[in-house]
């Protein structure tokens, strides 16, 4: 198969890597002739959360705004990669078909299948890195195992040399473009149910952005970064996670340009961290991952969880933090500690609950990543918070809301936008007015810590 010939079309098939720059799968699209590149509306894009799958309309509006910019542009399909991708070499007599590798199981499963598929029908197909900083099988302990452990994960790639981000290459078209679906049509955002353009003042979406987003964080916050970070009153953080989700902005790029703080680059290391875990142990998305943990009498889905989700639970941060996801699509790490400690601890419920919670609202949804922050703060994950040691969300709030200024924000309609804009947003059915007074609490903390506590004793000495 010719790799150089000026002839050669190839397929460059886009999911999590909706950008120009840092991307080896385009780069070697590039060297090989002319590229289209191709996003695919398949089962695994119609499962994903409210909104995710609203954010990645945006996200794929902008590739195409970028991509034109050079010369290029993105062609939308619908239906099973494989037999899309099949039709669509056929269509422009592309002999080649190049992707980033994703590492969660579902992923996994369509890719091989697909690979297969397209091999068959006597397609060139490679899979390229490209999504995280090293590839899970690449970081092995001492004895060719994998890392159950952050630390030592840690340890192990801290030195490692990461390759310099690639430039855009330039980008040849082919003679005809094949047809293209209508990104509208699609209605990505048909399953938010909350006011999109609420969420969208919160959002803003696509290479261009996330390098700006880059830029500002290197220039005003990674000094800071190590003080802040644990403070939602402030700006503290990058902000980038909804880029790295779609992968809007290569991580390898991150990594370079943030490299004053060593405390950033670690929670660089967490998100590659999160694919190692799920690559080699992909029930982390669906069942604790201590077996030992299956049985813990966690309660399924229930009215005290649905008050947590509407941030009506009467625990100030706790609300603050289910109120500023509802409305931004994003919450900042310490409440999100804070709040899956609450839901699966004080209210007794099963992590899965806050775990699909999260996969419906966040628009930085990755299923790594959520699925390893939800068994960290349950307490059954690999490298976890042990169950006993309950966060008091009092105590959290006073030491990183210490002026109350982020519960404010999200819980006083009558003073902040943002608590009102949560009370627009909220689907009526939920019945809730501004001018509810703030409910009491549900469960007094010492109570709620007591029950967690004790079921963890009775469940031990049943083990
Ligand atoms: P920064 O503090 O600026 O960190 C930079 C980047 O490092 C982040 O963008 C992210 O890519 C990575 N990172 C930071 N902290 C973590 C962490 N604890 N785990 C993994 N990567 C991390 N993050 C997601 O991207 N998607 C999720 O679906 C998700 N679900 C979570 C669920 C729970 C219960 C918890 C406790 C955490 C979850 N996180 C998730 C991790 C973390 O909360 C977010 O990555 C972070 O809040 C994003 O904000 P930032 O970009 O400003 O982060």
């Amino acid at each position: 198969m010719p790799e150089n010939d000026a002839e050669t079309t190839a397929i460059l098939w886009l999911r999590r890597d909706l950008r120009l720059s840092d991307h080896p799968a385009l780069c070697a699209a590039a060297g090989a002739g002319a590229v289209v590149p191709v996003f695919i509306r398949d089962a695994l894009v119609d499962a994903m959360g409210a909104a995710a799958k609203w954010r990645l309309g945006l996200s794929l509006a902008a590739m195409d705004a970028e991509l034109r910019r050079h010369g290029s542009r993105l062609i939308l399909r619908s239906g099973p990669p494989a037999l899309v991708l099949e039709v669509l070499a056929g269509q422009l007599g592309a002999t080649q078909v190049h992707w980033s590798r994703l590492y969660d199981a579902t992923s996994k499963e369509r890719d091989i299948r697909v690979k297969q598929s397209l091999r068959d029908a006597g397609l060139n197909v490679v899979s390229h890195e490209g999504h995280v900083l090293n590839e899970p099988w690449t970081v092995e302990t001492g004895s060719g195992g994998f890392y159950k452990v952050y630390t030592p994960y840690w340890n192990n790639v801290k030195g490692r040399e990461v390759p310099q981000p690639l430039d855009v290459p330039e980008l040849r078209a082919p003679d005809a473009w094949p047809e293209s679906e209508d990104l509208d049509s699609w209605q990505l955002g048909a399953d938010m149910r909350r006011g999109a353009d609420i969420v969208a003042d919160h959002v803003a979406a696509g290479e261009v952005a996330a390098r700006d987003r880059l830029d500002h964080f290197v220039g005003q916050g990674v000094a800071d970064y190590s003080d802040l970070r644990n403070r939602p009153d402030r700006d503290g953080t990058s902000r980038l996670s909804a880029h790295f989700a779609l992968g809007e902005i290569g991580i390898r790029t991150a990594w370079h340009a943030t490299g004053a703080s060593e405390t950033y680059r670690k929670e660089l290391v967490w998100r590659d961290f999160a694919w190692h875990l799920i690559h080699h142990t992909p029930q982390i998305e669906d069942e604790s991952w201590r077996p030992e943990w299956r049985g813990f009498p966690w309660r399924d889905d229930n009215p005290d969880a649905e008050r947590w989700r509407r941030g009506m639970t009467g625990e100030p941060i706790v609300d603050a933090g289910m109120r500023e996801l509802y409305v931004t699509g994003l919450m900042h790490n310490r409440v999100r500690m804070i709040v899956a400690s609450y839901l699966t601890k004080h209210l007794m419920t099963h992590w899965r609950v806050g775990l699909d919670w999260f996969a419906q609202c966040l628009i930085d949804h990755d299923p790594a990543s959520n699925a390893m922050g939800w068994q960290w703060a349950a307490g059954c994950g690999p490298d976890a918070s042990p169950y006993f040691r309950v966060f008091n969300p009092e105590t959290q709030a006073e030491k990183f809301d210490p002026d109350g200024a982020y519960r404010h924000r999200w819980l006083n309609p009558e003073t902040s936008v943002d608590a009102a804009a949560y009370f627009k947003a909220i689907p009526k059915s939920w019945g809730m007015s501004p001018d509810d007074p703030y409910p009491n609490r549900m469960i007094p903390l010492r109570d709620g810590r007591q029950r967690a506590l004790d079921a963890y004793q009775e469940f031990k000495q049943g083990a």
